[in-house]
C-alpha cells in the first residue's frame, strides 16, 4: 500500500471532529489515526493525523480547546442550579439553612459522655453541660429561628425530641 504517500490534505473548513469510518460506518474521532471501533487506518500515521489536527485547530480560534480525542469541541457552560427555587417548584419543603443542629449535636455529645460509667459527680456535670447546650440548640432552632423564618406559620408547634 502507498498509504504513507497519500497527500496530507485536511479539509479545515469542515468543523466536525468526528468522521464516519469507511469500513465500519460508525463515528470515530476524525484526527486519530485509527478508527476507535475497528482500528481501521484513517491516517497514514499518528504524526500525519496530529499535523492535520493542528492545521484544523489553527484555522479557527474557537477550536483552541479541542483535543484529538474529543468528538465535539468542549463547551464550558456554567451550570448554576437554584435548588431552593426548584424545590419550591416541586412542592418540596426545604429546611432553612441553620447552624443550630451543630449546637444540638454538641449537646448530644456531652449527654452521650454522661452515659459512660464514670464517677457520679463527673456524670452529673457532663449531663448538666450537655443538657444545657442541647436545650439551647433546640430552643434556638425551633423557637427562635423557625419562627423568624416562617412568621405566618403557627409558632414552632412541636418541641423536638428533648
Ligand atoms: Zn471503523
Amino acid at each position: 500500500m502507498a498509504a504513507s504517500k497519500q497527500p496530507r490534505y485536511v479539509d479545515i473548513s469542515n468543523p466536525s471532529l468526528v468522521v464516519e469510518c469507511p469500513r465500519c460506518g460508525l463515528q470515530t474521532p476524525r484526527f486519530l489515526d485509527l478508527c476507535q471501533n475497528d482500528a481501521y487506518k484513517l491516517w497514514p500515521s499518528s504524526y500525519a493525523a496530529s499535523a492535520a489536527f493542528k492545521a484544523w485547530r489553527a484555522a479557527d480560534p474557537a477550536r483552541a480547546a479541542a483535543s484529538r480525542f474529543d468528538r465535539e469541541i468542549p463547551q464550558h457552560v456554567e451550570l448554576v442550579v437554584d435548588f431552593d427555587a426548584k424545590a419550591h417548584e416541586l412542592g418540596i419543603h426545604m429546611p432553612p439553612p441553620s447552624n443550630w443542629p451543630f449546637v444540638i449535636c454538641a449537646g448530644a455529645l456531652f449527654l452521650a459522655l454522661a452515659a459512660i460509667p464514670f464517677d457520679s459527680v463527673v456524670r452529673i456535670t457532663l449531663a448538666v453541660i450537655g443538657g444545657v447546650i442541647f436545650l439551647v440548640g433546640v430552643v434556638g432552632w425551633v423557637l427562635v429561628e423557625d419562627v423568624k423564618m416562617y412568621p405566618t406559620e403557627s409558632a414552632g408547634g412541636s418541641e423536638g425530641h428533648s
